[in-house]
């Protein structure tokens, strides 16, 4: 299998190549074959990419909203023609089943460049302030070059959640993709440029971490929105507070997920394999810490269980597929130790906790785990795994659950499953997170805002929320009358 773009940059409208850059290998995850070879951006590249971001955005700025959304609105519809040649890429890149890619990658990203391409024209009004007989207005105006960091769990997501707000608030956009999943960026950026996107506006360079303070330090952006862990996180903010660059950090969790005796079982049930097994794992807002409440704890895991060793665990392309490989062999190694740690602390393994042995080839599987007697100190309910393990812990009532759920330094996002809707809202308030879902998990359509809090990081993706991060108001006073000076 091969999936080589033309090049390993896409730079002011075309495939740029640099041969001095470090070898990235993409491998395919469910068979660890090389799929294609690049290279990571050198000094040279980096400053190419910015000098035709900086050269095309003021007149991309100065194009009318409506314009500016009909581009993007064209590009979603591009992104949704080819959303089975862009699914099978993105399985290529990442080893996630063809099931999900093909309902929730490409489509999420054209979903991004619809929705800001299409609330362009009133997203971006300003506002008019009387003052008596003077008045101030404010406009909403660009940053300038925006720069994007890209996590591997959905790269094309990502390259578009990114993009489509940065574009449509009139800015240029430099994205560079996790050094494991280069591959979809490259067709995110040549879709825009066949829906009418002028040259410079969006650029991809690829490369790993020496890449990217490149990036981040460079005098010529203007903002910096990451993807990734909360150790880079901090590492990207700390280099983007030094030339005071604007930042949005969307980072790791350790979510909550709390069902009460009274909730729907089956829902909950399946709400929390979700939001623990959906993309082999790997997703930030994962709900895993998964909290039952004592009284449904033994019907709870055993249908779990059930449920859980009924996935189809395979090759990704096969459209039965329900469990792919990991990303890279590093994090499944990763995910492993966690299990053996899980073990060793004295958790109850309910199912799963090793490699499955039908999987042939040289794939990263992992089956699909679930701890249960998991307690609030243990290594695996404290640390974010990145990995298909579910952990269950018991809980008696809600204040009890309330202050454990919060008893950790992330706060991206958490669940509550309970009948009773006032206890619903009621611990939904108290849960220290960015998102919260009620009676279900992990949705997460472009209308509503996304992005954690605490250790989670901080700003906002989709929704018009988005607006505020890849903007920002320039208030004008305009004097009516004649100036009183009192010297
Ligand atoms: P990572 O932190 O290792 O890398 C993220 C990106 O940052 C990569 O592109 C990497 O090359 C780059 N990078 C690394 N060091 C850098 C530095 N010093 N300066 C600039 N760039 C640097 O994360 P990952 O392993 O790719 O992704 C998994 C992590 O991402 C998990 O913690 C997950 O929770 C998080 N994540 C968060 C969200 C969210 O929306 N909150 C979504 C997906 C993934």
């Amino acid at each position: 299998m091969k999936a080589q773009p033309i090049a390993s940059h896409f730079i002011d409208g075309e495939y740029v190549e640099d041969t001095e850059g470090t070898v990235i290998e993409s491998l395919y995850p469910a068979t660890g074959e090389v799929i294609a070879r690049l290279h990571a951006a050198t000094p040279a590249i980096v400053e190419r990419a910015i000098a035709a971001a900086k050269r095309a955005q003021p007149e991309w700025a100065a194009m009318s909203p409506t314009a500016r959304g009909r581009i993007l609105k064209r590009a979603a519809d591009i992104m949704r023609e080819r959303n089975r040649e862009l699914s099978e890429l993105e399985t290529l890149d990442t080893g996630k089943p063809i099931q999900e890619t093909i309902v929730a990658d490409p489509t999420s990203g054209a979903d991004s460049f619809e929705f800001f391409g299409g609330i362009a024209a009133a997203g971006l009004n300003g506002s008019y302030i009387p003052l008596g007989q003077d008045f101030a207005y404010t406009k909403r105006v660009p940053l300038g070059v925006c720069v994007g960091i890209g996590a591997w769990n959905y790269p094309q997501q990502i390259a578009c959640w990114k993009g489509a707000p940065a574009l449509i608030c009139g800015n240029a956009m430099v994205f560079k993709p996790s050094e494991n999943t280069p591959l979809g960026a490259l067709k995110i950026a040549e879709i825009l440029i066949e829906a009418g996107l002028p040259k410079g506006l969006y650029n991809v360079i690829q490369g790993d971490r020496t890449t990217g303070p490149l990036l981040v330090n460079h005098r010529d952006v203007a903002k910096v929105s990451l993807t990734g862990s909360v150790p880079t996180g901090r590492k990207v903010a700390a280099a983007a507070a030094g030339s005071l660059k604007h930042v949005t950090m969307e980072l790791g969790g350790k979510s909550p997920l709390i069902v009460f005796d009274d909730a729907d079982i089956d829902s909950a049930i399946g709400g929390a394999m979700l939001g623990n097994f959906y993309s082999t794992g790997q997703v930030c807002s994962n709900g895993t810490r998964v909290f039952v409440q004592r009284s449904i704890k033994e019907t709870f895991l055993s249908r779990l269980k059930a449920r859980t060793e009924n996935m189809v665990i395979g090759d990704p392309m096969d459209e039965a597929t329900q469990i792919g490989p990991m990303v890279s062999f590093d994090q499944r190694q990763k995910v492993m130790s966690y299990i053996e740690k899980g073990k060793v602390e004295g958790a109850t393994l309910v199912t799963g906790g090793g490699i499955p042995n039908h999987v042939t080839g040289e794939g990263y599987y992992v089956q699909p785990t679930v701890f249960a007697d998991v307690t609030d100190d243990m290594t695996i309910a404290r640390e974010e795994i990145f990995g298909p393990v579910m952990c269950v812990l018991d809980f008696d009532d809600e204040a009890e659950v309330i202050a454990r759920a919060n008893g950790t330094e992330f706060g991206l996002s958490g669940g509550v499953f309970t009948s009773d809707l006032t206890r619903g809202h009621r611990v939904a308030d108290q849960l220290e997170a960015g998102t919260l879902w009620i009676n279900t998990y992990n949705l997460c359509p472009v209308e509503i805002p996304f992005g954690g809090s605490k250790q989670s990081g901080f700003g906002r993706e989709n929704s018009l929320a988005a607006l505020e991060h890849y903007s920002e108001l320039k208030t004008v006073y305009v004097g009516m009358g004649k100036v009183e000076a009192p010297y």
